[in-house]
């Protein structure tokens, strides 16, 4: 192995590289741990080494810990993790003490962290160990611990040593949010030590690793009278700082997210011990959290499933199928939005409205996403005008010619979408994949409107496109291979991550969330005290509550799908008891939030500001159900969704089913998505819950066949279909 290797120059300053080979990015391994420590070791014991300078062979230093390393420690249980854990802690300190002799703190070598650029996770906990960190002014660096992002949280020392280098009060968002910096921003916020041109950084680190002196190779920590910047817990300061990070992690994350807690934990009892101790504590709750289901869950959906479906893991073998040029009909608000991504990745869009004036304020959508981007000064003027400049706006479906994908969203109406459909096949060439941003429409009727069924699916975008990065790729009855591949060429070049799932109503997202709302709706039909639904939605990691979630939707749009959902189902219809609220909703005017009234009352200005009172005088509270109760009937009635839309193969792949879950509607986080959800509690637990729901609740909460099947055989999900496909 050669990840690390180690070259002495002839004034006496080692350079230890940092290179994977065969990866574009740097990740450590456990071997790799070992052989930097070898090499250190060597530096160290050689006396014709003055200092060292670790950096890196590529553009970048480092993305991380690979990940299956943390995979492979959590195998080997509770010691083997700590034990591992501990082992990286000693490598460590080992730089950071760097030979000096331990009671006159002298005759220490220089060690210097020189960072070209990205430097993440373990990336920077190996630098924050070194004397000095140095960076290459590298504006597209990040530079940061977003280790909680996936569930875990910084456990090679960064967590103690941020603390100790910054104090609780200013490590907190890098630590408890993984705010990640450039190298510029780094520098003012203190996490690294100073960044110079990219050409100079070599040389600058070898400058300061030969003039470093005994005193500069120091840790505050490690010298005498240390005190915490801001105050250690029972510092007058340092207990305000405490007190609120406890209230604020709690009220963020609803006390669901495992790293989170143990994190504060960590640093908590770590700044009340010497520094040794501290770090033996974050290891202690580093093994913890690797050990606890949530944080693998969080791994398996947020990371690596997430960044295997974004590089295609579903993908036809097609040949390359980049869009080039793009065309939009319809600029209202997906439309404009669909356009502004587009052209911000270097596509050619034409926007196409009824009217130039329609198709003017589309673009201008974009325009004003990009000032606001100038304002946050991420977008240059310069930049602005290019992406401008790629988007044509107008009437005229000419200039639609050379279009190799169309996406249309125009209005929700059978009848306008194939008229549509009908103007752009005249317009285009024959090669042309054609796509519908349709959220209830089956893609299989509207393809009927096609001469070219083959080349017809749904493309479906969340609102707002330009935040939300789930893509909903559907797949009619007739679409052929070269337009998934297409739809899945066109999201990987805007940088989203894709689903792809087969036609049927309402699809993966919308089939789900619909009766997330529907039930928490119900409830208050019920008499339920309509803040227990709200809370125990969040209570259970749900980032908003479903009257919230139908609020933000409008009222009007609940309206609209209930009816049409009905005039579909027939006497089937299995929900009237919600339409008695939603369509009394609907007729006090209380459209939610777009109107400022809804389940929710809103100032002048659109701030939420508390449940509405006019709703206990309508649905007077009743029920008292348990808290469990209320959580289980909202997570069930989403997640038995899931397992019907497999079961009925709309799903194919579950990881498809969690990353959506996850992206699509924010479905609890912590759980990995709904069918990490199940494998945690296990396929029996969840039948139990199920059969109680049914016996209180009525049958909509009955274990679909797969379940009890599964939960009789003892499967899980990833145990099953993890491995391979699904279907
Ligand atoms: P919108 O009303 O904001 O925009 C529709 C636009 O299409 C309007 O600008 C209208 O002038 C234009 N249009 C109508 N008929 C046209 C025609 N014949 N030729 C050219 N332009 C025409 O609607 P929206 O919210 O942007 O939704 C568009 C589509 O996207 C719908 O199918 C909707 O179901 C779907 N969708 C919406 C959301 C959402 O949250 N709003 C989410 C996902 C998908």
């Amino acid at each position: 192995m050669t990840d690390f290797t180690m070259a002495v120059d002839a004034d006496g300053v080692a350079t230890i590289t940092w290179d994977v080979a065969a990866k574009s990015m740097n990740v450590m391994s456990t071997a790799a741990f070992g052989l930097l420590s070898g090499l250190v070791d060597q530096a160290l014991a050689d006396a014709a080494v003055k200092g060292i300078i670790i950096t890196s062979g590529k553009k970048d230093f480092a993305g991380g810990m690979d990940l299956n390393v943390i995979a492979e420690m959590r195998a080997g249980g509770a010691q083997a993790i700590f034990d591992g854990v501990m082992t990286m802690h000693k490598v460590l300190r080992k730089i950071e003490l760097a030979g000096m002799d331990p009671k006159t703190k002298k005759g220490g070598k220089p060690i210097v962290a020189a960072l070209p650029g990205t430097a993440l996770g373990i990336g920077l906990e190996l630098p924050l160990s070194c004397h000095r960190i140095i960076a290459a002014d590298n504006p597209k660096a990040k530079i940061g611990l977003p280790e909680i992002m996936v569930g875990i949280f910084p456990g090679a020392g960064g967590t103690t040593r941020l603390v100790r280098k910054l104090g609780a009060m200013m490590a907190a968002p890098f630590l408890l949010e993984g705010k990640l910096s450039d190298p510029k921003a780094a520098k003012a916020a203190g996490l690294i030590d100073e960044v110079v041109a990219p050409e100079a950084l070599l040389a600058r680190a070898k400058e300061w690793v030969l003039g470093a002196k005994d005193t500069d190779l120091i840790k505050p920590w490690d010298d005498k009278g240390y005190k915490m910047p801001g105050g250690a817990p029972y510092h007058p300061a340092g207990f305000m700082t405490f007190v609120g990070a406890n209230a604020m992690v709690l009220g963020k994350t609803m006390g669901v997210y495992p790293a989170a807690k143990a994190l504060l934990s960590a640093v908590y009892e770590g700044a009340l011990v010497p520094f040794d101790v501290a770090l033996r504590i974050e290891a202690r709750w580093f093994t913890s959290v690797l050990l606890n289901p949530s944080s693998s869950a969080m791994i398996r959906s947020l990371f690596i499933n997430k960044e295997a479906l974004e590089k295609g893991a579903n993908r036809p073998s097609v040949a390359d199928q980049s869009v080039k040029k793009l065309g939009v009909i319809g600029a209202g608000m997906m439309g404009a939005g669909i356009a502004y991504v587009a052209a911000l990745a270097g596509i050619e869009v034409v926007l196409i409205d009824a009217a130039q004036d329609s198709a003017d304020r589309g673009k201008a959508h974009s325009a004003d996403l990009l000032d606001k981007g100038i304002q946050r000064r991420k977008v240059t003027v310069e930049k602005k005008a290019e992406v401008l400049g790629r988007i044509l706006a107008t009437t005229d479906y000419a200039a639609l010619k050379g279009c190799d994908l169309v996406v249309e969203a125009v209005f929700e109406d059978p009848k306008v979408k194939a008229e549509v459909t009908a103007k752009v096949e005249a317009a285009v060439g024959a090669e042309c994949i054609y796509a519908s941003n349709t959220s209830t429409l089956p893609i299989s009727a509207l393809a009927k409107a096609s001469v070219r069924p083959e080349q017809f699916i749904g493309i479906h975008f969340f609102s707002p496109v330009d935040k939300m990065n789930l893509v909903e790729i559907i797949r009619g009855k007739q679409t052929g291979d070269r337009a998934v591949a297409k739809a899945l060429d066109f999201v990987r070049a805007i940088r989203k991550t894709p689903i792809v799932v087969n036609d049927a109503r309402f699809f993966y997202a919308n089939r789900c969330i619909i009766p997330y709302i529907n039930e928490g709706i119900r409830m208050v039909a019920e008499g339920v005290e309509p803040a227990l639904i709200e809370n125990a939605a969040k209570l259970v990691g749900m980032p908003l509550g479903p009257l919230q979630l139908v609020d933000e939707t409008s009222i009007d749009l609940g309206v609209k799908i209930a009816k049409a959902t009905k005039a579909a189902m027939g006497d089937a219809y299995p929900d009237g008891a919600v339409d008695a609220v939603l369509f009394w909703m609907a007729d006090q005017g209380r459209m939610g939030k777009k109107a400022n009234a809804g389940f929710y009352a809103y100032d002048a200005a659109g701030k939420r500001e508390g449940l509405w009172d006019g709703l206990a005088a309508e649905y007077p509270h009743v029920a008292d159900p348990d808290l469990a109760t209320v959580q289980h009937r909202l997570l069930m009635a989403q997640v038995l969704e899931a397992v019907r839309a497999l079961q009925e193969g709309v799903l194919t792949d579950i990881r498809e089913g969690d990353v959506g879950a996850i992206l699509g509607w924010g479905f609890a986080p912590w759980s990995g998505g709904p069918f990490s959800w199940l494998d945690i509690i296990g396929a029996a637990r969840a039948v139990e819950i199920c059969e109680k729901l049914v016996a209180e609740f009525g049958p909509r909460f009955e274990a679909p066949a797969l379940l009890r099947e599964m939960a009789t055989k003892g499967d899980s999900f990833y145990g099953r279909f993890g491995a391979q496909k699904a279907a």
